[in-house]
């Protein structure tokens, strides 16, 4: 990098230091003598996941696994079901080529899978992820399963049941289409 004070091409490195997904570098200008701070990022894998409140987290299929693995605790399943589901998810974000996917994709992804799987492991899934606060919202996702529905809308007193950038997603398709405010809540 450039010295940002002159410009000039050269500067040496006198402090290195790792931090979270990276290294920090100390740098002096080898014409000016000033001093500023360069970044390297490691890129591994490749894919971060963007939690709710903006953090980045590397992807970790671990996690994911584990998250199944919990909604599908003691369910009939055949053996290596839940390691598909997670194979299967890791395998389509790689081929999507993102760096960054928002963890609501990814919990959308395995709510589809578990819904053809099994139910109840959908709902056990739903309700953690969906952090359902009340009987109303879990009963109208068991009600959408029994009635075979192939989405669930939320009513329009339960926004929060959609993650923020769900919502925000809702909203910029709704703006490009000149959708009202009522016809975007009732886009499922
Ligand atoms: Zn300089």
């Amino acid at each position: 990098m450039d010295c940002p004070y002159c410009s000039y091409h050269d500067s040496k490195v006198i402090d290195s230091r790792e931090i979270n997904d990276g290294i920090r570098r100390r740098r002096q200008c080898l014409k000016c003598g000033s001093r500023f701070t360069t970044y390297e990022r490691l890129q591994s894998a490749g894919l971060f996941v963007i939690k709710k409140d903006e953090r980045r987290e590397e992807f970790n299929r671990d996690k994911l696994l584990t998250g199944i693995r919990k909604a599908c605790e003691k369910r009939p399943l055949p053996s290596g079901a839940v390691d598909k589901i997670a194979d299967d998810i890791e395998a389509e974000l790689y081929r999507s080529g993102k760096l960054e996917v928002p963890s609501a994709v990814i919990g959308d992804m395995v709510m589809e899978r578990l819904k053809s799987l099994d139910h109840i492991a959908y709902i056990r899934f739903a309700s953690v992820y969906r952090e359902f606060t009340d009987i109303t919202t879990l009963k109208e996702v068991v009600d959408a399963l029994a009635s075979g529905e192939s989405g669930i809308s939320p009513p329009t007193n339960q926004l929060p049941l959609l993650s923020a950038e769900k919502l925000e997603e809702l909203s910029k398709r709704g703006q490009k289409k000149g959708k009202t405010k009522a016809e975007q809540l009732n886009l499922k």
